[in-house]
């Protein structure tokens, strides 16, 4: 069986390997490799190697940084077949899901091939006489990933390429779920000329991050999962005295007025509930259902869930794949059995589903719970599956009541032809990605991805602007340059003034 390394100094290494972790195929539910969970050591030797990087990368032209992006750049796109292939073997989601985020990914490093111009910083001339001062932004040094199974490939991409190309080095903790994208990634930027030790990868499950997040060389941690531990790594990390910014979980409302394409809408919410198997932060996971748009919206969401292909991941024309482990398909499956316990109506039922062929493989089919309401776990938990729940409200208001109640906040959508309505409810929700038509906001590279709330823990939201300056940080330089000829008028003991 393959165990798949870690990545340090410009190379494979297997570390202590004191303890390895199953990753699966969850198309089969067979063990295909295992991957090797690193200890304290393993995670100081990273960043020993990050470390030693770091005093020449900082130096590193700008000119450099982004030729490097570039050619990592084309890499990327070379190597998309690959890639989606592989992610698509260990996640389970299908080949062209996984191009997606590749796609999305690469977005990132294209506004990272730019980076000088963000880079720039501002001067001003005389500030007072004979006094100019100028400020500009230097990199950290070591920072640290930590990223969930669901985008193997695009959240990791949200980090490093901002990280390296604003001057950091970087040790990425992938999940030990899907773990061989970070490794095939250090394989493409080392082909793009990165100097060994600016990209390494730590694989490891909580002793990697903990050992990370206590690490007194790591000056910044990024973080993307689940609340609980985003909280957890938040609050150990900015104790340890680092810079965190740590994205948490999610529960994204899609609002649906009666004035809506409702067959558009349909279709958005569709893909947007079950693609992926919902193994989406951005998934939309409670549809709302406004006035007497409710009854048509379920019916036609109850036709179309029944229109989604589910199969294994390479099977052309499967719209949907497995989850990713066998306790996540029995979570899901216990959240529709508790659901229609605490009154939801079942009314698209993926318990059941088989996949012929593939019957030890962790598949759930779509399914629909109408009637829910905020008392219900079926709304109060982040399902992380391919459930929609169906909620109803009598107007946009307690639309916009209901989602500002949730204690998430990470994205949310209003399908409507009514601009006034639309402009309301991006002004009014307390959540941090907005979709106006449009079921999965997520920002371009150029803007800044984060949610609000219980998604978000922090204040810094990723890539982008924000992730510019979480990566950097500020220098002013007050400068004069008096003639030689100068004659001092003598000390001044006043704090100074301008003048
Ligand atoms: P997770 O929180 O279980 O794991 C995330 C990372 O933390 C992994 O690298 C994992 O090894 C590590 N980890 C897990 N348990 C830990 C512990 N007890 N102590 C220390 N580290 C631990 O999340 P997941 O299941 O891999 O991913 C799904 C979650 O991520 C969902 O909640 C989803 O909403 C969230 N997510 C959020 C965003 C966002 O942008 N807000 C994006 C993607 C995923």
């Amino acid at each position: 069986m393959t165990t798949i390394q870690h990545w340090i100094n410009g190379a494979s290494a297997s570390g202590s390997m004191s303890r390895t972790g199953p990753v699966y195929n969850p198309a089969t539910g067979a063990e295909q490799a295992e991957v090797l969970l690193a200890n304290r050591a393993d995670v100081d030797s990273a960043v020993s190697a990050a470390s030693k990087a770091f005093a020449s990368w900082q130096d590193s032209s700008l000119t450099q940084r982004m030729r490097i992006m570039f050619a990592f750049r084309e890499l990327l796109v070379r190597h998309e077949d690959e890639l989606a292939k592989l992610i698509s073997a260990e996640h389970g989601k299908v080949i062209e899901d996984a191009r997606g985020e590749i796609v999305r990914g690469r977005e990132i490093v294209e506004y990272a091939c730019g980076i000088a111009e963000v880079l720039k910083g501002s001067f001003t001339d005389q500030a007072s006489r004979g006094i100019d001062v100028h400020s500009f932004r230097q990199p950290l040094g070591v920072c640290a990933g930590i990223t969930p199974f669901n985008f193997p490939i695009m959240v990791p991409l949200w980090m490093h390429p901002i990280a390296i190309a604003t001057g950091n080095t970087f040790v990425l903790k992938p999940s030990e779920r899907d773990p061989s994208a970070a490794n095939f990634v250090a394989e493409l930027y080392a082909e793009a000329g990165l100097p060994a030790g600016v990209y390494n990868v730590m694989h490891g499950d909580r002793e990697a991050v903990d050992a990370i997040l206590d690490h007194p060389d790591i000056a910044a941690v990024s973080f993307v999962g689940s609340t609980p531990i985003a909280r957890y790594v938040h609050d150990r990390a900015t104790d340890a005295g680092k810079r965190v910014q740590a994205l948490g979980g999610a529960k994204n409302h899609a609002v649906v007025l009666p004035d809506a394409d409702l067959e558009l809408a349909a279709d958005q919410l569709t893909a947007a509930a079950y693609g992926s198997a919902g193994q989406r932060c951005m998934a939309v996971s409670v549809g709302v259902a406004v006035g007497e748009a409710g009854d048509a919206l379920v019916d036609t969401l109850a036709r179309k869930a029944g229109e989604v292909t589910v199969g294994p991941g390479d099977q052309p024309g499967a719209d949907m794949g497995p989850l990713v482990t066998a306790e996540a398909r029995q979570r899901v499956i216990d959240a529709v059995t508790i659901g229609a316990a605490q009154g939801a109506s079942v009314v698209v039922d993926g318990r059941e589903l088989t996949v012929p062929g593939h019957e030890s493989g962790f598949f759930v089919g779509p399914s629909l719970l109408d009637n829910v309401t905020p008392d219900m776990d079926a709304y109060r938990q982040e399902i992380f599956g391919p459930v929609l729940s169906i909620a109803r409200a009598g107007t946009v208001d307690e639309a916009i009541e209901l989602i500002n109640n949730n204690p998430y906040g990470n994205g949310t959508a209003i399908f409507t032809g009514d601009g006034h309505a639309a402009r309301r409810f991006g002004r009014e929700v307390h959540v941090g990605m907005i979709g106006v038509n449009v079921p999965i906001p997520v920002p371009m590279s150029y803007y800044s991805f984060g949610g609000w709330k219980d998604s978000l823990i922090g204040d810094s939201p990723v890539h982008g602007p924000e992730g510019v300056r979480f990566y950097t940080r500020n220098k002013v330089v007050t400068s004069r340059w008096p003639q030689p000829s100068h004659t001092t008028a003598g000390a001044a003991f006043h704090f100074p003034t301008t003048s």
